[in-house]
């Protein structure tokens, strides 16, 4: 048989190296931002067009390149960054593999201008598909520009596969703030089709934060700071009280290089463990400054995984470092999520008067007794008591003794969150009876046997579809606040806000001035409460940060989910009668009974022979 083992043409090699090094827009970015920073620069522009699918320019003022190495750079392997294995385990370089140019130049249009500061002259080379198509002399400052345009234009299978401008830009967004944070002592600036997102000047890394991350960032972190022979940590954490719905602000740089670690990362969730409220995330920004030799950050193409030599110790410290440092600013709050909110003495019992309890006993009372309730304490009032026919008995006698008070203070916990609807009497018609059982399920019964309702999702169902209709018809009702409340966000949350903005104000909201870092708002949708809003923006925020909704009918869908899942009751909470009977009568009024927003069954059913076999 003839042989048929060939070796790969450069070009085709290096499409195929491209797959790994550059998986979208942002890869790019990363990789010739890098570049600038290990070629010296002090001041770095990044300007890209169109999520960066049209084009994506950085420009150094470092120290450039002569006219052969800009034409060797080009060539995979060719680094000018180490020269022997060993240089591996000393690197201070954030490139070395010399796999980048190359494979960039192999699946989009390069120009690439440079020169050096000895040079006169500088080097303007044209590179398409790997091709170099010109090389010219050429009047350029010192520094090195690049310029990639139309990303993947030989490979329709990954252009087709790059997400909208908006999600390619949001990904470009956190390339850029990871590497401008890892360099404080650059400046930076950032165009996104001709307006300027970021300029940053040269600063510390504390002001860094505060420039990308919006003023109010100041006074939320805390510094940390230990050295030891292994490792040396510094940079900051924040304040607990501000962890936040979404994951944005956290950050490792080990040796100025961006890292992910999901070991290290539970370190520090260990450090806050019990200061911070379930579902929310703490914010770090911290640098491990580790000796060279002993972290392999070869492991990965991109580089953002990393292997450490002594990952326990590393552990260990970061933890006690951050806990320490928790402690030592004081910022250990007082907050105590282990205490029961129902025990605290309810405001409207604060100022009064403490009367000592007598005990009345009615003699004419008879527990197995059938006692038809009495009008004037079945409903009515501000809130509804359980029904159980005869429960009233229990009280008879405590009922005018305490000043009229007791009564109402056995139930004052129960009513915090009972009434999630304006109840309407005619609609007991349809479920007459309902039962709450652990403050999770509704039962009621139907004509083939009974329904166990799980509330919560219940109610998520419902609203989601109000919601819903309310965007697509766009008459949603809203409450002016009394006061406008301004809310701060980093600029990238603003962003996100800015895109959904038109669909909050379908369903309620309504803005007022949006600035960089913050944003007013003058009204809020019916069901929202105050206090809540700042929580339901970040949870949005974090749920668009995480999943981008391609079109604008899944935007409003995702919106809907948001806000259902938010303001929905939860279990746990106890809801009176009425409110009860009108979600089970919402909930069948659906278009959709079955399956909650996020598709878990809302209920099931006992049929009576389901009942019935039980008891064979
Ligand atoms: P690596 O960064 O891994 O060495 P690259 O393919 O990214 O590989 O770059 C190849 C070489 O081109 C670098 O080693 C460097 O010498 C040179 N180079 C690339 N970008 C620049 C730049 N902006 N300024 C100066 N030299 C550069
Ligand atoms: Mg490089």
């Amino acid at each position: 048989m003839a042989d048929i083992i060939r070796l790969l043409p450069d070009h085709v090699a290096n499409q195929i190296a491209a797959g790994e090094v550059v998986q979208r827009p942002s890869s790019v970015v990363k990789e010739l931002m890098e570049n600038a920073i290990d070629a010296g620069a002090t001041e770095i522009q990044l300007i890209i067009k169109d999520g960066g699918k049209t084009l994506i320019q950085v420009v150094d003022n470092g120290k450039g390149m002569s006219g052969t190495d800009a034409r060797l750079s080009f060539e995979r392997h060719a680094t000018s960054k180490i020269q022997k294995a060993e240089d591996l385990f000393n690197l201070n370089t954030k490139g070395f593999r010399g796999e980048a140019l190359a494979s960039i130049a192999a699946i989009a249009h390069v120009e690439m201008l440079t020169k050096t500061e000895d040079d006169e002259i500088g080097t303007k080379i044209k590179i398409e598909g790997s091709k170099i198509v010109t090389q010219e002399v050429v009047v350029a400052p010192k520094g090195t520009s690049m310029l990639v345009k139309n990303l993947f234009f030989n490979i329709p299978a990954r252009r087709n596969f790059l997400k909208s401008d908006q999600v390619e830009y949001r990904h470009i967004a956190d390339e850029f703030h990871r590497i401008s944070l890892a360099h404080p002592q650059v400046a930076f600036n950032f165009y996104n089709n001709g307006s300027d997102v970021f300029q940053l000047p040269c600063t510390d890394f504390r002001k860094r934060i505060v420039h990308i991350f919006g003023r109010k960032t100041d006074e939320k972190l805390v510094p940390v700071e230990e050295e030891t022979h292994v490792v040396r940590i510094s940079g900051y954490i924040q304040k607990p009280e501000f962890a936040k719905k979404s994951r944005g602000e956290q950050f490792f740089f080990a040796n100025n290089r961006f890292i992910k670690s999901p070991y290290l990362h539970h370190a520090i969730l260990g450090a806050f463990e019990g200061l911070i409220r379930p579902g929310t995330h703490p914010g770090y920004f911290l640098n491990l400054e580790v000796d060279p030799g002993t972290i392999d950050i070869n492991i990965h193409p991109t580089k953002t995984e990393v292997k450490f030599d002594d990952e326990h110790t590393l552990y260990a410290m970061l933890k006690s470092t951050v806990k320490h440092s928790l402690g030592q600013f004081n910022v250990v709050p007082a907050l105590d999520f282990e205490q029961d909110q129902n025990l605290d003495t309810p405001y409207s019992y604060k100022n009064k008067q403490v009367g000592i309890p007598q005990v009345v006993v009615d003699s004419s009372f008879n527990p197995f007794e059938t006692v038809k309730p009495s009008k004037s304490n079945s409903g009515g009032g501000s809130y509804s008591k359980p029904k159980v026919d005869g429960w009233q008995n229990l009280y008879v006698g405590l009922e005018n003794t305490v000043d009229g008070g007791a009564s109402h203070l056995e139930f004052e916990s129960e009513v915090v969150n009972s009434s999630i609807f304006d109840g309407e009497k005619e609609l007991l018609d349809h479920f007459t009876t309902t039962f709450q059982m652990r403050k999770k399920y509704i039962i009621t019964t139907i004509k083939s046997g009974m329904v166990v309702v799980n509330q919560s999702r219940a109610h998520q169902r419902v609203l989601y579809e109000n919601f819903l209709k309310n965007i697509t018809i766009k008459e949603a009702v809203s409450q002016q606040l009394l006061f406008p409340l301004t809310l701060s966000f980093s600029t990238s949350e603003i962003n996100i806000l800015k895109e959904i903005k038109e669909n909050l104000c379908t369903v309620g909201f309504v803005f007022g001035e949006i600035t960089e870092d913050g944003v007013e708002i003058s009204g809020v949708p019916v069901l929202v409460v105050e206090s809540e809003v700042q929580m339901i923006m970040e949870q949005l925020i974090s749920d668009f940060q995480q999943e981008v909704p391609g079109d604008s009918f899944s935007q409003s869908d995702m919106l809907a989910k948001t806000l259902a899942k938010t303001l929905s009751v939860k279990t746990g909470e106890t809801l009176d009668e009425i409110s009860q009977v009108k979600l089970v009568n919402d909930l069948f009024a659906c278009k959709e009974t079955t399956l909650s927003p996020f598709n878990k069954k809302v209920y099931i059913t006992l049929t009576e022979n389901d009942i019935e076999r039980k008891f064979i």
